[in-house]
């Protein structure tokens, strides 16, 4: 397949090896699993369990909160110990509303949808419901809900779905080991998620430097017409949706545009496999395989862990820490966050923890701007950070924006690459919020505002329907005493003539 070129980018030391030849490892049930409700993008999943309760393993502990939400499932059976606030896998650390269940060991399995019999001659909205009924969200970290970006196909023609293993972020290996080691149930999972899309084909995008993964996905793929493996550049952040996209088709997706709007529509490979558990078994997502790697991490892997599982539990089974980290990330270094301690649980978006030295994260004090012009020449958004980063820093978010702030995908590459040490990719996400928390003011502004417009509207009708009523029965009195006094002048004539 032809490839296109991707504007910018950089090539971060990849460091993969601590972990691409370490296979997938189950980790142990845990003593307790941790399950917030907001694992997703949009509404918090509404708890259906009370504190006490025994559940079963797969069994529904709280339903999607509205159209873009997710629920969650017991990842084993045990019993609801609690459903109170614990602190978030956020660098926030503010509390979340979390299910707590204490496994009871048997693992015991609740009585499970239905296996789809044959996806491909399903009807689209029966996957897309399984899917949505099995709480899958986009496993590459974005966790937005599956099903939602499933429906895309009943609002937009879709052609291809690309099938992102890219896994550009350095230190991460899971989506790679997936791929290696469950290559079937991806490509299977992939090609029930372009029947509920309604897209005729399969595009696998994959770093050339995962080869056993491009082998292992072109095998699986080979006795399947409409599926295609692609190997991409290794250029960091291949695995954004629009560069893969871009590098795939030639498209570019316009700022404030979505991929789908070019007919292309992008899902993790991780989530293709939890695709394939929840139609060809009736499974919903209970685990997900994490990397756990950074030098302070004494026994780098990747690990099939439950959701729910306390972060410290992971890096103990991984061998604990060799040294005190200088820094935790959830995810990977580039787009990754810093998480405020160990005891914050695995979510459906958890790809990565990182324990990372002092020489690992390599945090110099920011120097002057020298205006090289370096953040520039890479962004892969085509957007000017060192002029965002001074609109931002004199407190003009107007012009921030106008710049092209909210275009910026945050893929930390300007930061990476400064000279000195700039900490733009802060400056723009610290902007995009803000910019967004004036949008939501501004909306709720607008909304208050046309609901007292629309109550004075109804107000003055009334009292022009009154008033019109009041006229009315005026006139009517006013006939009726004319038409009275009319009656007593005709008898006062007929009784004197
Ligand atoms: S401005 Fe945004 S999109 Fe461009 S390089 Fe920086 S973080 Fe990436
Ligand atoms: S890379 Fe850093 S020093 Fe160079 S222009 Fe951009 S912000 Fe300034």
């Amino acid at each position: 397949m032809k490839l296109f070129p991707v504007r910018g980018g950089v090539h971060p030391d990849y460091r993969k090896d601590r972990t691409s030849e370490s296979a997938i490892v189950a980790l142990p049930l845990p003593q307790a699993l941790y399950l917030p409700l907001q694992q997703h993008i949009g509404a918090p999943a509404e708890p259906v369990v009370a504190e006490g309760e025994h559940v079963l393993k797969g069994q529904l502990l709280a339903h999607a909160g509205g159209a873009v939400s997710a629920p969650t499932h017991a990842p084993t059976s045990g019993v609801i110990t609690a459903i109170t606030d614990v602190t978030a896998p956020h660098p926030s650390g503010l509390p979340q509303k979390t299910i707590i269940l204490e496994p009871d060991g048997k693992d015991e399995w609740a009585v499970l949808p239905a296996p789809i019999a044959d996806p491909f001659a399903a009807e689209p909205e029966a996957i897309r419901r399984r899917v949505a009924e099995s709480g899958i969200v986009g496993m590459g970290g974005a966790t937005f809900p599956s099903a939602v970006k499933l429906g895309l196909g009943t609002q937009k023609k879709i052609h291809t779905l690309l099938l992102n293993g890219a896994e550009c972020e350095p230190y991460l290996t899971c989506d790679d080991r997936v791929m290696r080691e469950y290559a079937a149930e991806v490509v299977d999972g992939a090609r029930i998620m372009a029947r509920a899309l309604g897209a005729p084909k399969v595009v696998v995008g994959i770093e050339e430097n995962k080869p056993q993964a491009i082998a292992a996905m072109t095998g699986a793929a080979k006795a399947t017409p409409n599926v295609e493996v692609v190997a991409v550049p290794v250029q960091y952040p291949m695995g954004s949706e629009r560069h893969l996209t871009q590098a795939i088709t030639g498209l570019e997706t316009p700022a404030r545009k979505l991929t789908a709007d070019l007919g292309v529509v992008v899902h993790n490979v991780g989530t293709a496999r939890a695709v394939h558990h929840a139609v060809r078994f009736g499974r919903p997502l209970l685990s997900r395989v994490v990397t756990v790697s950074g030098g302070a991490i004494a026994k780098p892997g990747n690990v099939e862990a439950p959701l729910g599982t306390l972060v410290s539990e992971l890096v103990e089974f991984c061998g604990g820490l060799s040294e005190a980290p200088r820094r935790i990330v959830n995810g990977g270094p580039m787009m990754g966050q810093p998480l405020p301690n160990l005891d914050v649980p695995v979510v459906k978006g958890t790809c990565g923890i990182l324990a990372l030295t002092a020489g690992e994260t390599d945090e110099q004090p920011p120097g002057p701007c020298i205006r090289c012009g370096t953040c520039v020449t890479i962004c892969p958004c085509g957007l000017v950070p060192v002029e965002m980063a001074s609109y931002i820093r004199k407190d003009n978010l107007e012009a921030a924006a106008k710049t092209g702030v909210m275009d910026c995908v945050s893929c930390g590459s300007c930061s990476y690459i400064c000279p000195s040490h700039i900490p733009l990719v802060h400056y723009f996400n610290y902007a995009k919020g803000a910019l967004n928390a004036l949008d939501r003011e501004r909306r709720k502004q607008d909304a208050t505002k046309a609901l007292v417009e629309a109550h004075t509207i109804r107000v003055e009708k009334a009292a022009a329907a009154k008033k019109a009523a009041a006229a009315a029965a005026a006139a009517k009195r006013a006939a009726e005493a004319a038409a009275a006094q009319a009656s007593e002048t005709s008898a006062d004539k007929q009784a004197n003539p």
